[in-house]
């Protein structure tokens, strides 16, 4: 099997989980992230306790990138401290910007390392980082609160 094909049947598996759809019952924190380019449009979901993420989901809709970014950055962070969530958040960002080597932050980020791929296919780039991108907005807007 080739690097695309588990590559595709990743996003195509990852793309139709459900686990990670809410909504939440309980949610602390919540934000909306909508990329005009491709029409993805997601809102994610916490519950936020003591400094760490209890619970995380999302609503909304998008391409098979979009669903398949949010969903594995969701089983990424869920049960994370918020510093551990924005490390994974910005090794993320930094991998997709090509400034992180993949091996580098293959133990941090799993499978969701495959994303990079998408560097190949520039009008993707924003499918792949929008749930990562509403996330970082979250996560930084409570450390102002707090
Ligand atoms: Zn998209």
């Amino acid at each position: 099997m080739s690097l695309d094909m588990i590559y595709n049947e990743l996003i195509i598996e990852h793309s139709r989980n459900s686990e990670n759809r809410g909504p939440l019952a309980e949610k602390t924190h919540h934000e909306h992230g909508h990329n005009p380019n491709c029409g993805d449009d997601i809102e994610l979901e916490l519950n936020i306790e003591n400094g760490k993420i209890k619970e995380a989901a999302f609503v909304g809709s998008g391409c098979a990138i979009s669903m398949a970014s949010t969903s594995m950055m969701i089983d990424l962070i869920k049960g994370n401290t918020i510093e551990d969530a924005q490390e994974k958040v910005e090794a993320f960002l930094e991998l997709i910007k090509n400034e992180r080597a993949q091996e580098d932050v293959e133990a941090l980020l799993g499978d969701a390392t495959l994303l990079s791929n998408i560097q190949h296919m520039p009008a993707r780039v924003k499918c792949a980082v929008l749930a990562w991108h509403t996330l970082k907005h979250v996560l930084e807007t409570k450390e102002a609160d707090d």
